[in-house]
């Protein structure tokens, strides 16, 4: 706002017939919206009234001289727009030190820092520019915003919290577990006990009998469901077709919009969306362990569509390019949006392929695709819906490693109990602990929440063309855990 006040009177100056045909309204403006002194107003005087005898190169230097005086007099709040770009410069900044930060950055790139920085964190600050936005945020009046705008602030408010929370952590503080999701997600997970796990196991006992552990009987049942790696490609490609083939029939996306499937080795995930702007999504898919035909499914809806790729492309089309909001150009991954990313994401499976939809398309093409047996399809559909229900065991793990009553062999062999886990995704999986810590909530938190959110405004699964608007309007606006409930 302030720059553009001073912007508004400098094109002023460069057109003085406009100004003296405007003078009443113009000025009207001027003083009524500025914070000029006495000596600034006997210099405008002064100079309006010999403007057409000054010489251009004076006129430059009084018109910079004005500009800059103007600059030190407004003290008017920020506004939201203020804000929102001294946000995205401070989280690019803070990037600079923890390369997980930033998840995704398509704005500007002049307000990208250069460079590395030398040193450690500067943690205070980096907290104290955090906490003079947030103070500049409740300067805003509220009563003056529309119901979306109301949103924004309120996400807005919310992923501050969370950068504080972050760079406060990348300076050694720690935090309990549930104490840092709540800062860092606005969530709050919940707790379930071994015996709760126990239960769902001895459902699963029923559907994979047999001698020896449950663990063993599981592993070796799902070997027959592995892809294998020459197949790859083709399933994957062919799942995410569908995919986007049946988002695009719900959902008006961005003509560009588009994606690239890449497969890599090394990581702590099993997939992997890296948004690059303009539409457009590098995919990656990690090989390093077997991946089973369930998961084509997964990643292609979870990474692609109606998930990760559509949520970020509907952000930048809605809130970006049409509203002007830059702070959604930049993602920092660890804060509230990524639990309705996630939760999206996941949710998105059952949005593109609601009930019975999902296993008879694997069984109808993919199993086919893969060379694995087709009749095999609904007993492993049943199996996975069983194991789904067990998915809260992988927090359980984390927040026992992250608070030290589990080492990361315990969090291990948990792991391979009670979500069934063959001991390298065990491995793997304690190793995305340690790299995401309390993110691992809001893959499953995240998923009720937003199922939980659409199916309480009538898009159950019977409703799908409810279901697809209701979804589509929770990815194009601004909404955090809190907001769900
Ligand atoms: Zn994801």
């Amino acid at each position: 706002m302030k720059r553009r006040r001073c912007d508004i009177f400098i094109w002023a100056l460069q057109d003085h017939s406009v100004i003296s045909q405007k003078a009443p309204s113009t000025w009207h403006r001027v003083l009524g919206t500025w914070y000029l002194s006495l000596e600034q107003y006997l210099f405008l005087f002064i100079m309006f009234s010999s403007l057409a005898m000054i010489k251009p190169t004076v006129l430059i230097l009084l018109v910079g001289l004005l500009a800059s005086s103007c600059g030190q007099k407004d003290q008017g709040p920020k506004t939201m727009d203020d804000i929102a770009e001294d946000y995205v410069k401070l989280v690019l900044k803070i990037g600079q030190y923890d390369s997980d930060f930033v998840d995704a950055y398509y704005g500007p790139q002049e307000w990208k820092p250069e460079g590395s920085p030398e040193g450690g964190i500067l943690v205070d600050t980096f907290v104290e520019r955090t906490k003079s936005l947030a103070e500049a945020l409740t300067d805003i009046d509220l009563s003056q915003l529309t119901s979306m705008e109301k949103r924004r602030h309120h996400m807005l408010s919310k992923q501050l919290i969370s950068v504080e929370t972050k760079v406060r952590m990348m300076g050694g503080e720690s935090f309990e577990f549930d104490e840092e999701a709540r800062l860092l997600y606005d969530a709050e997970p919940p707790t379930y006990d071994a015996p709760y796990f126990d239960n769902l196991l001895a459902d699963l006992e029923n559907e994979i009998p047999g001698i020896g552990s449950l663990q063993a009987r599981y592993r070796d049942f799902e070997q027959q469901f592995v892809i294998p790696v020459d197949k790859l490609d083709t399933v994957f490609q062919t799942a995410i077709d569908e995919a986007r083939r049946k988002t695009l029939e719900h959902m008006d996306l961005p003509a560009e919009e588009t994606f690239q499937i890449e497969y890599v080795t090394g990581k702590s995930w099993s997939g992997y969306n890296y948004y690059k702007g303009n539409s457009f999504s590098l995919i990656q898919i990690n090989t390093d362990l077997p991946i089973y035909i369930d998961r084509a499914i997964d990643l292609a809806c979870h990474e692609g569509y109606p998930g990760h790729h559509v949520f970020n492309a509907l952000l930048e089309k809605q809130l970006v390019n049409e509203k002007g909001w830059r702070e959604y150009s930049v993602y920092p991954l660890f804060s509230p949006q990524s639990l309705i990313a996630e939760g999206s994401a996941n949710y998105g499976i059952d949005v593109a392929f609601p009930g019975d939809q999902r296993w008879q398309y694997e069984r109808d093409v993919l199993y086919p695709l893969a060379g694995i047996d087709p009749s095999l399809a609904e007993k492993y559909y049943r199996v996975q819906e069983l194991r789904a229900k067990l998915d809260y065991a992988g927090n359980e793990a984390a927040r026992g490693y992250l608070n030290g009553t589990l080492s990361a062999e315990d969090a291990a062999q948990w792991l391979e109990k009670y979500l069934l886990y063959a001991p390298e995704r065990a491995q793997q999986r304690v190793r995305f602990f340690d790299q995401y810590r309390s993110y691992v909530i809001n893959y499953n938190l995240g998923k009720d929440l937003v199922a939980d959110y659409v199916e309480r405004q009538g898009g159950t699964v019977d409703n799908p063309e409810t279901r697809w608007e209701v979804f589509e309007g929770l990815l194009s606006a601004p909404y955090t855990a809190s907001d769900l409930k």
